[in-house]
């Protein structure tokens, strides 16, 4: 930016025009709000405390700064008539943060800074076709979005900004306008640093004159603001950083009110965890798990990670490297005394310090997370379901993708499985509930709980009374390829076709062929060799199965194969999904399977029969494919079926 002296000049009493989205930001402001108006408050002292945040910062790394001694805070003061006086209402906020010059006034109060206000504007359009919101129903909207600077116009009748930059060689300058269509910036008088914004109040805003009624407002929306807020002589806000305070002296309200002020969140937190320590670290730390993963359009906090303070001064607002990416729903603030203040805010990431903070925080979070699954009250509990539903896709990741982490992970993982009767249960007391001799881990890869527990892959599991876990959701597809051993158990896919399972008491599988026709070995061989030949390169083998029992068909991955988890995977991610090669395997005993081969050894030569043979063999495998959720396409199936029922309609003769 050039300021040769001519510019400077032509900075005397300078007009400009508001862009045309703050001009609608402004009409909107004006005319159409007033349920909420005493956000502007919070939103003007939300910019001082940023001012303020950003002066410590510069203050950290250059000296040349004006009144490098002054307080750090933020004064309000007001001005109201006496009693018959005819003069004006105001409304004056002063703080002592970086300030703004006339250019730097120019740039970011002439334009929509925050996202949040762009956010505001398209909803508004879309609630309200291309006109302002007629009244108060976006009131109760409003509070919950940072509209910023512009809110002031909601009680303003005229503002001026003035300022003076911590820059030495800056000049103070002001900006003023009435909310209208354009604004001026004109030099000032103002020798002392930091910001000034005097209000003219509004006829119908009075009450913003009224000390009272500002300090109820800052108690309501900024009362754990970092720097003192005085208004008159008394400071109005609680300021002490919360978290700075003992556990024992704070409340469940406070840490509540904590939470939605610093994230807007609507719901209070679902767990909180607050922990001081001094030694071997200097940490304190409040940290909060959101009731819900999905932020709202109106969340404040929208990026991972949590707020890194050192000695109360906010080095990072999102630092997503102290906690690891499956834990980074966790939010909250961790100030140490620790942390070297003097070093860039890269730097400070990679330090001995940032990993020991890390690994305290860590714990600390996972005790309270076990504390909360392992409570006997219902309601503990009932928070840690809602915990893994919200969460529980983060673990899993966690165990794709970090594999120093599986060990702590695993056992925290919860699953449905083929005894659980719909709860979710651990690892451990699967493990617990193994049968003698078993060393495996069994799972079962599905799309939802119906279809997993009607997998044919279940039969010899069932009959041999084997717990199977039921991994059925996108995030279990994920996993599943990482999950390797869990206290030298290991996990086996139940589609694995080497797996060995114990034999079964001999006279229990002669049951089930009580009132089945028997099946030549002949025509199951030819059978074998027609399904071959229908499904040709589709299928890796077709042959018989050793262990179904209720199911006619299955499929198994054969050796070497990439495995179903991954297939699973692609499909959910992969436009050019290719279905995988799996053996086939047919159940001699299956009335399907004996029907079938007989009525393909009597259709040897009969061409329309041979057809039926073929339908039947193709809805076969589409029946398995589905049921192993690898089927690209499931509706495809239909008008084969129908022409299968049309056949079995068909009066005979
Ligand atoms: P945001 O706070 O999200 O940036 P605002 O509309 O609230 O958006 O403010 C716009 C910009 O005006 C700020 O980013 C900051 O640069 C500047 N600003 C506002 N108030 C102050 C202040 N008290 N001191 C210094 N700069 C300020
Ligand atoms: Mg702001």
């Amino acid at each position: 930016m050039t300021t040769s002296e001519a510019e400077a000049v032509n900075h005397e009493q300078q007009q400009y025009s508001f862009k045309a989205e703050i001009k609608q930001l402004l009409d909107i402001l004006v005319h159409s709000l007033y349920k909420e108006r005493e956000i502007f408050l919070r939103e003007l002292i939300s910019n001082a405390s940023d001012a303020l945040t950003r002066l410590q910062f510069e203050m950290l790394t250059d000296h040349e700064i004006v009144d490098p001694k002054a307080e750090l805070a933020i004064h309000i003061s007001t001005q109201k008539p006496e009693e018959g006086e005819e003069v004006d209402h105001w409304l004056i906020i002063k703080d002592s943060g970086l300030g703004l010059t006339a250019d730097e006034m120019r740039d970011n109060l002439g334009v929509i800074a925050q996202s949040g206000a762009r956010e505001f504007l398209q909803k508004i359009k879309k609630q309200n076709g291309e006109g302002p919101a007629a009244n108060g129903s976006m009131g109760d909207v409003i509070g919950q979005f940072g509209v910023g600077f512009y809110s002031v116009f909601m009680a303003a009748e005229e503002v001026r900004v003035i300022s003076r930059s911590y820059r030495p060689e800056a000049e103070s300058a002001a900006w003023i306008s009435d909310g209208g269509e354009t604004y001026r910036i004109e030099p000032a008088a103002k020798t002392d640093r930091g910001t000034e914004i005097h209000i003219k109040l509004r006829a119908d805003a009075q009450e913003f004159a009224d000390e009272w009624h500002i300090r109820q407002v800052i108690r309501k929306h900024s009362d754990f603001v970092g720097y003192p807020i005085y208004v008159g002589e008394e400071q109005a806000n609680q300021q002490q950083s919360l978290w700075r305070k003992q556990p024992a002296n704070v409340t469940e309200e406070e840490y509540k009110g904590f939470y939605q002020q610093m994230t807007l969140d609507f719901e209070p937190p679902l767990s909180t965890v607050h922990f001081t320590s001094d030694a071997p670290l200097n940490i304190r730390a409040m940290l909060f798990i959101p009731a819900k993963r999905e932020k709202t359009m109106f969340a404040k906090r929208t990026e991972p990670g949590v707020m890194l303070y050192s000695k109360n001064v906010l080095i990072d607002e999102y630092c997503p490297d102290l906690l690891p990416k499956w834990l980074s729903f966790v939010d909250g603030v961790v100030d140490s005394e620790d942390l070297p203040l003097n070093v860039s805010r890269e730097s400070v990431q990679n330090t001995r310090i940032m990993r020991q903070l890390g690994k305290t925080v860590r714990k600390r979070v996972m005790r309270e997370l076990d504390k909360m699954a392992d409570a006997e009250d219902e309601a503990e509990q009932e928070k840690f379901a809602q915990f893994w539903e919200q969460y529980g896709r983060f673990f899993k990741e966690g165990v794709a993708t970090d594999f120093e982490a599986r060990d702590e992970i695993l056992p925290r993982l919860r699953f449905f499985t083929s005894k659980s009767a719909g709860e979710l249960v651990t690892l451990d007391s699967y493990i617990g509930r193994m049968a003698e001799g078993q060393n495996d881990i069994y799972y079962v890869l599905g799309d939802d709980l119906a279809s997993v527990a009607n997998s044919p892959h279940l039969d010899p599991f069932k009959a041999r009374d084997l717990e199977v876990l039921y991994l059925v959701d996108a995030f279990d597809a994920f996993m599943a390829p990482a999950l390797q051993g869990y206290k030298e158990k290991s996990f086996k896919n139940v589609d694995d076709g080497s797996l060995e399972l114990p034999e079964l008491a001999e006279e229990e599988g002669e049951d089930t062929a009580v009132d089945t026709p028997t099946l030549s070995s002949e025509s199951f061989t030819q059978l074998v060799e027609r399904v071959k030949e229908v499904l040709g390169e589709r299928v890796e083998d077709v042959r018989a199965s050793k262990i179904l029992r209720g199911s006619p068909t299955r499929l198994v991955s054969p050796e070497n194969s990439p495995n179903t988890a991954v297939s699973r995977l692609q499909r959910y991610i992969d436009q050019e999904y290719e279905i995988p090669k799996r053996i086939l395997e047919l159940n001699d005993k299956h009335p399907l399977v004996v029907n079938l081969a007989q009525l393909n050894e009597a259709a040897a030569a009969d061409a329309h029969q041979q057809e039926t043979v073929e339908l039947i063999v193709e809805q076969m495998f589409a029946s398995a494919l589905v049921q192993e959720g690898l089927h690209p396409n499931p509706t495809e199936m239909l008008p084969r079926i129908e022409r299968l029922m049309a056949m079995a309609t068909k009066p005979a003769g």
